[in-house]
């Protein structure tokens, strides 16, 4: 996989309503083949839901958590790309922003499995879902890091959690390695820094073109030396815009454009799908992207300085070919290598 060049091809995806856009099958009935898998980032506020669609027609949700109505809007969305049942559930941990439309979906749509950490929580949520699962005729299948989940033609590894115990929550997430012959995702819940230590000293492979970049950008996450195993072509972020976390954490951020990834997030392109189409990991997002230029560099090659410049006094930066690029005056001059080195730092792009 690491020779062959995924070349860049993003595909702005315009339509007025929150739905699965399908944009090759769409008369064709489901369960139908798809040329690969499917991996849709739903765009659902400050949580984490990731809807997989197999190539044989097979279907995975990882985390059903965010805002407002989110197991509504999940139940919708799996709909409206043509399904009616679920093959399996995964619940990554027992935080709410990563379960809360659990108990709406296993009433509204036939779930065939449902796996889970082995930890409870105390809520009523974690309640709700629990007996959710129960009316459902099914028992939580309990994940651990070693197994694989059967999903068809489909390899679903587990990679975490790998201790029975954690003080926090957050590092139990499963953590999903899902391949199909085309490209991998890797799954992560909201692992921690522990966590993430522990799947990397379990010697397991960890690439993946595609990570769901953990704990939505915490800087509790994402050390550098997972990011590197991972080297992800893609990196998706989910968030809300303006959370009241901070999230992304700037440290996170600069960690990710140092790594060369083209960095995604649901706050800013909605829902993002990843799909491979002819021979190229497509990306496909809702409202429309402006990352790839934002992380491309802009750099001295002699002095390695960044060339994006900023004024400290406006707090407005200038792109090279800018019409206010030298009307800056020194003594407020900061240097930038990237766009989004800039905007993490408070910086907003010049007009002209
Ligand atoms: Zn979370």
């Amino acid at each position: 996989m690491k020779k062959i060049r995924l070349f860049l091809l993003i595909v702005v995806w315009s339509f007025l309503m929150a739905g699965c856009v399908d944009l090759t099958t769409s008369n064709q009935e489901k369960p139908f083949k798809l040329e690969s898998m499917r991996v849709h980032f739903l765009n659902v506020g400050q949580g984490n839901a990731v809807f997989i669609e197999g190539g044989e027609g097979q279907t995975l949700l990882y985390d059903v958590g965010g805002d407002g109505d989110v197991g509504k809007q999940i139940v919708d969305y799996i709909q409206k790309c043509g399904y009616e049942s679920l093959d399996v559930m995964v619940i990554s941990h027992p935080h709410a922003d990563h379960m809360n439309g659990a108990p709406y979906i296993l009433e509204k749509i036939k779930v065939h499995a449902v796996y889970h950490p082995k930890v409870t929580h105390t809520t009523q949520l974690f309640e709700d879902f629990v007996q959710g699962v129960k009316k459902a005729n099914l028992s939580l299948k309990p994940v651990k890091a070693g197994m694989e989940i059967p999903f068809g033609n489909m390899q679903v590894k587990v990679l975490g959690p790998c201790s029975d115990y954690y003080e926090g929550l957050n590092d139990y997430s499963v953590v999903l390695q899902v391949k199909d012959e085309h490209f991998s995702v890797l799954l992560t819940g909201d692992i921690e820094a522990l966590a993430e230590e522990e799947v990397i000293s379990s010697g397991k492979d960890l690439h993946a073109d595609v990570l769901q970049v953990p704990h939505h950008g915490s800087s509790s996450s994402s050390t550098q030396d997972f990011l590197q195993k991972v080297n992800p072509k893609y990196s998706i972020l989910s968030l809300a815009a303006d959370n009241k976390y901070g999230h992304p954490h700037k440290e996170v951020m600069e960690r990710l454009v140092k790594l060369d990834t083209e960095i995604l997030r649901t706050d800013e392109q909605g829902t993002i799908v990843a799909s491979y189409q002819g021979d190229a990991l497509v990306i496909e997002t809702e409202k429309g992207i402006q990352t790839p230029n934002m992380d491309k560099k802009y750099i001295d090659e002699k002095t390695g300085q960044g060339l994006i410049k900023g004024n400290k006094n406006s707090k407005v930066y200038h792109m090279p070919e800018g019409a206010h690029y030298d009307s800056v005056k020194e003594d407020n001059v900061i240097w930038f290598q990237t766009e989004r080195e800039a905007v993490n730092a408070g910086y907003r792009r010049s007009k002209r």
